[in-house]
């Protein structure tokens, strides 16, 4: 067995915890030679993964993300899970800056052997930090960590990310009437499985009013028979909206008992293993076209006329069309279906 893979799978404590950042760092390394290592990796963990609980957990700025993060952890922690911490932080991928944060300040969570705190991959395009997380996930699943936290924040794009590699997507939301609107308006309130209104604690009048609210607003997405929603049709799950508070410890039961009973469902008619089997096809799918997008970029035919072309086209020499077609065969591509 490959010393990695054994040091991952088999070992345990710190020995475990070097193997597992050093496998991370592999994969989030640029260097082709890095990326060959990397790939027999993970062809080689595949065996061992598959196994956890994957959730995704998202919100606003101070919402309480990282609060409840670290509360629920050490809840899991101690019922007897072991439990995997990662993210994906779109300004990372923009400004090298963090909205999420510096993860080390779960400090209660981080000091415990039965966790792994992860923080953000640090730099490249979204689709390229969402692939690292989820291999980092996929190592983290082999390490025998059950609970795989992935967590961003709401600007739209990366929550459907990490839609697209969890099993359950959970939403924050503040018990403040305004802010559920915007989740509709950004499409992501069709992507929970779970809405959780944190701070419950702070007014808990205005908690149940927000609950009621979104609840009757996750009913009329419903029934506007939105495609990505028709996976909780009536008599399988409908989102539920529970009220919490991260800072306290409240609402943790309710909030698991939601998880397990989602996963138990979705096991049990199947929709779980077609997720992943749709998402691990998805994730393919992306690679595909992120990897044909950089080939024709890097073609020296395109690289030597590309600009000449766009030059053209932008004079109104050449029909967009034409130009996309003769660039795409100087790049050996027959561009037939255009
Ligand atoms: P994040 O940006 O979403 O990760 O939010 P944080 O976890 O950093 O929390 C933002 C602020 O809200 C911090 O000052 C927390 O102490 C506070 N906070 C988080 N959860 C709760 C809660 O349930 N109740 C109250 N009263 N405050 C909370």
């Amino acid at each position: 067995m490959n010393p990695t893979v054994q040091a991952i799978t088999a070992t345990t404590g710190s020995a475990q915890r070097r193997a597992i950042a050093k496998a991370i760092t592999l994969l989030e390394s640029t260097r082709a030679d890095h990326r060959a290592q990397a790939d027999e990796l993970l062809t080689a963990l595949l065996p061992h993964t598959g196994r956890s609980l994957r959730l995704g957990i998202s919100g606003v700025p101070g919402v309480g993300k990282s609060t409840f993060i670290e509360t629920l952890g050490v809840y899991l922690i101690e019922r007897g899970h072991r439990v995997a911490v990662l993210a994906i932080d779109p300004s990372s991928t923009v400004s090298g800056g963090s909205i999420l944060g510096d993860k080390t300040r779960m400090e209660r969570l981080s000091s415990l052997e039965q966790a792994y705190i992860r923080p953000s991959p640090s730099s490249g395009t979204l689709g390229g930090v969402a692939e690292k997380t989820r291999e980092a996930m996929l190592v983290c699943e082999a390490a025998g960590y059950d609970v795989v936290l992935v967590e961003t924040v709401g600007v739209g794009q990366s929550e459907t990310a990490v839609s697209g590699m969890t099993d359950m997507f959970v939403l924050l939301q503040l018990p403040n009437a305004g802010d559920d609107l915007q989740a509709i308006k950004k499409g992501v309130m069709e992507l929970a499985d779970l809405v959780v209104i944190n701070k419950a604690d702070i007014e808990p009048a205005a908690a149940i009013r927000a609950q009621a609210q979104i609840k009757s607003a996750l009913r009329l997405l419903g029934q506007q028979g939105n495609p990505e929603h028709m996976r909780h049709d009536a008599q399988q799950w409908h989102p539920d909206v529970i009220r919490i508070s991260g800072l306290k410890g409240e609402g943790l039961d309710e909030f698991w008992s939601c998880v397990t009973r989602f996963r138990d469902l979705q096991t049990a008619n199947g929709k779980l293993a077609a997720r992943r089997q749709q998402q691990a096809r998805a994730w393919m799918g992306a690679l595909i076209d992120s990897g044909l997008k950089a080939a024709f970029h890097q073609h020296p035919a395109v690289r030597a006329s590309l600009a000449a072309v766009t030059e053209q086209v932008t004079r109104g020499l050449l029909p967009p069309s034409t130009a996309a077609r003769q660039l795409l065969a100087a790049a050996g591509f027959a561009a037939t279906a255009m």
